[in-house]
């Protein structure tokens, strides 16, 4: 079994708790790891690490900075494969998607890598006579990130490599159900060799977050989860004066117009309402067919649906792993049942499964929902589960308004072959990532990631300039050097 430390001060610490949380492979049902749900004194230690370490780190040459992430870029790379069959052992999704996670982080550490260009300031010469305004950009100090389970590896890269770059030091929190992967990413960062107190990890739940919001010397935090706790962070790192932001929840629709390609368009919507088992928060998880759209789509997607092969993400030929766990599969499969009994039909039933071989896994079959009903249950909860739910409607107008009807706006799409529909969704629809015959609108790590409004809270994103805008603070100089002064020298 893994043992999962925290690493404070460049050194493996053995935490001083009682409580741990087990990390369980979800598609065996095999306890693989514990995971120690540390707290203050933890958070306290790491933060202190990371405050000493602040000075020396912000005055290190930015291009010194960087050749760490260069190095770091490169143990990632040579781990890809090693990382990717972690995640798949803790997370449940198969290796290919694993992988692929992985492929962004390493891009965010190499976007990160242009930081001398990105953090330079700006200068305005003579703005009067011998008079110039300067504007500088600075490190906060400390900063941190909460994780979710979903994505182990990839969600801390949108932020660690930007806030290391521009000068800060780092406490990391990982989700608790999926510790493994950033422990074994943390065996690079060690070999990296970053000075002491640059990068920490501390390991918990609750009690390690609330310590995190509470203490003083954190600067700026960034989270990636619910939107209930989304809100609570955003709300308590305000008022204790830091920076946030915090990603939430998703309920993200995909309208089908009937000129949409549907053959492409039902294995890209297939893709991804049921890859990493409609565990991301990009998955498209309502789909709205329009006019004529609706028969042709609809047995496709269930032909999409009840073919797809399910089971342990490290085997060949798999297409779609577990759910993360036995709470999780059962919240989904009761939400299935309470949407049937308020008047959706279901084409294809993904509950009760159980897969050969894994009969201690959690899984849950791709599932199709027809005649979901507006305001039903179905429809107002994000499932994060392999679960379509449809409507139908008869113009773009009705479907667009459908989806800005939400209280979610992560992501959004449409598929068509009408230049003239996909700009009036580009421009009318409410969500942060737009995908036209595209099913998940992932943007590279040199684009803004976030969502709208309930699915974010905040203002500057993750990845790319806005995480350098968030991880420093602007500084302008004015300053006067009068021309008679320069005679004295
Ligand atoms: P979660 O909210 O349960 O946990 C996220 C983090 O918050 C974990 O590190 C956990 O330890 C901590 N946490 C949980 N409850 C807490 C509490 N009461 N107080 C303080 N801290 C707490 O989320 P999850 O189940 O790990 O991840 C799935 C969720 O994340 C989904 O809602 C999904 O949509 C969302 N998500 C959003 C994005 C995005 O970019 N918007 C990306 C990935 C996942």
């Amino acid at each position: 079994m893994t043992k999962i430390m925290n690493y404070i001060n460049n050194e493996w610490v053995e935490p001083k708790v009682s409580e741990y949380t087990e990390v369980i492979n979800p598609a065996t049902g095999e306890v693989i790891a514990k995971t120690p749900l540390c707290g203050k004194d933890e958070v306290d230690a790491a933060t202190k690490a990371a405050s000493e370490a602040f000075p020396a780190w912000r005055q290190t040459p930015v291009q010194d900075r960087i050749q760490y992430l260069f190095k770091l870029r490169d143990l990632l790379k040579t781990n890809h494969d090693e990382i990717g069959r972690i995640i798949t052992r803790e997370c449940g999704k198969t290796l290919g998607e694993a992988k692929a996670e992985m492929v962004r982080a390493i891009e965010n550490v190499e976007v990160a890598c242009g930081m001398p260009m990105m953090m330079k300031g700006e200068i305005a010469e003579d703005i009067a006579p011998g008079i110039d305004e300067i504007m500088l950009r600075q490190p906060l100090g400390v900063c941190a990130t909460i994780a979710p389970f979903n994505f182990p590896g990839m969600i801390t890269f949108w932020y660690l490599p930007y806030a290391l770059a521009t000068g800060n030091t780092y406490i990391v929190k990982p989700s608790e159900k999926v510790s493994m992967t950033m422990q074994f990413i943390f065996e690079l960062i060690e070999q990296v060799g970053f000075p002491k107190g640059v990068v920490n990890m501390v390991h918990g739940a609750k009690d390690a977050v609330d310590s995190i919001l509470d203490h003083p010397d954190i600067r700026a935090i960034t989270f990636v989860g619910s939107t209930n706790v989304a809100k609570y962070i955003y709300r308590r790192a305000a008022e204790n004066g830091k920076r946030v932001q915090a990603q939430g929840g998703a309920k993200n629709p995909v309208i089908i117009m009937p000129d949409a390609d549907m053959e492409m368009t039902t294995q890209i919507v297939a893709d991804s309402a049921f890859g990493c088992a409609g565990q991301r928060c990009l998955a498209v998880s309502l789909a709205v067919t329009v006019a004529e759209a609706r028969n042709s789509f609809t047995e496709l997607i269930c032909d999409a649906a009840s073919s797809r092969t399910v089971g342990f993400g490290l085997d060949e030929g798999i297409q779609m792993g577990p759910v993360i766990s036995q709470t999780s599969k059962e919240n989904i499969e009761q939400l299935i049942g309470l949407g049937t009994k308020e008047g959706a039909t279901a084409l294809v039933d993904g509950r009760g499964t159980t897969v050969k071989n894994y009969e201690g896994g959690t899984f849950v079959r791709p599932t199709v929902l027809a005649n979901v009903q507006p305001d039903s249950e179905i429809w107002k909860t994000e499932v994060f589960g392999p679960v379509l739910s449809m409507m139908h409607v008869q113009t773009i107008e009705d479907a667009i308004k459908l989806a800005n009807s939400h209280i979610y706006g992560n992501q959004a799409s449409l598929f068509t072959s009408s230049g003239a529909a996909a700009r009036k969704f580009r421009y009318e629809v409410e969500a942060g990532n737009v995908g036209i015959n595209i099913g998940v609108a992932a943007p590279m790590a040199f684009f803004p990631f976030s969502g709208w409004k309930d699915s974010f809270f905040g203002d500057m994103h993750g990845q790319g300039m806005d995480a350098v805008e968030f991880f420093t603070q602007k500084k302008v100089v004015v300053e006067r050097w009068p021309k008679e002064w320069s005679r004295k020298f």
